[in-house]
């Protein structure tokens, strides 16, 4: 049979970041909300979790030689277009993913996975501190509260102190952070209110609270879906917008699947 469409050629997104087995995050999370959005999803790998729903029950980190050959492969054979950074798990995955950083020209969104929301510990803690050169290579980083207060040491329970964090994020040399409201404007308020702050601004996005517990896998689509719209072209303010969007409705229209809390809908 015979190809009826012209062939095309979508933009190229470098995921770096964990397997999670249940679907919901990580590397399966990030596949599909960067084909959700029309572009082109390669990976490396940094570890493979044995996970559902319910938590985490193994957790397996590849050597770094690995992860670095997969990066490699996709470097030296697709233009990528973007990358995105989610579960490093340790100090030397963090320090090979800064390294490959340095060497690329394509924006990067980091989001600095720590604590599954099951709780389960995502990164080592004498990782925390690696983080610091790894922020200093990204265009965005993309922390929720909690992150936030252990790579700046400002706990983000008000906006303010969310702006005061971005600040911090930037000193280390990221481009912007995105610093996620989940947790600042108090789990009881109607609203959830994203700070975002760049060199030379700061910009607010609100959106309205879902009251669900299944937001499995929202940090990755998040910072999968901005650097899926950078890779289109966007600039950083309209990606993120985009990002937040999308996000917003993953969670409403999540998914019930499992028998723990269930997973954002990727394809919204
Ligand atoms: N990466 C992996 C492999 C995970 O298993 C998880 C959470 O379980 C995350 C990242 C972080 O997920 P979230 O998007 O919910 O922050």
């Amino acid at each position: 049979m015979t190809r009826r469409e012209a062939p095309v050629s979508p933009p190229v997104v470098l995921a770096i970041a964990g397997s999670d087995s249940g679907g919901g995050a990580g590397i399966q999370a990030d596949l599909k909300t960067i084909e959700a959005g029309g572009a082109f999803g390669t990976t490396a790998i940094t570890s493979v979790t044995a996970q559902n729903t319910t938590g985490v029950e193994r957790t397996h980190v590849l050597p770094t030689g690995e992860i670095d050959a997969q990066c490699e492969a996709v470097r030296s054979d697709f233009d990528v277009a973007a990358v995105k950074t989610g579960m490093l798990a340790t100090a030397d995955v963090v320090e090979l993913v800064t390294d490959r950083l340095r060497e690329t020209a394509a924006p990067a969104v980091v989001d600095p996975v720590m604590v599954a929301a099951s709780g389960d510990r995502l990164l080592a803690s004498e990782a925390e501190s690696a983080y610091e050169d790894l922020i200093a290579e990204a265009t965005l980083v993309t922390p929720n509260a909690d992150e936030a207060a252990v790579l700046t040491g400002v706990d983000p329970e008000s906006e303010a102190e969310a702006r005061e964090a971005g600040e911090r994020l930037i000193e280390t040399g990221a481009d912007a952070a995105l610093v996620k409201g989940g947790h600042i404007s108090g789990d009881d308020s109607t609203d959830v209110v994203d700070v975002l702050v760049t060199g030379d601004r700061v910009e607010r996005f609100r959106h309205p609270r879902v009251d669900t517990d299944a937001t499995h896998g929202s940090g990755c689509t998040l910072s999968s879906a901005i650097a899926t719209r950078l890779a289109h072209g966007d600039d950083l303010a309209d990606a993120v917008a985009s990002g937040i969007d999308l996000l917003a409705r993953a969670v409403r229209y999540n998914l019930d699947v499992g028998e723990g809390p269930g997973s954002v809908h990727h394809a919204v």
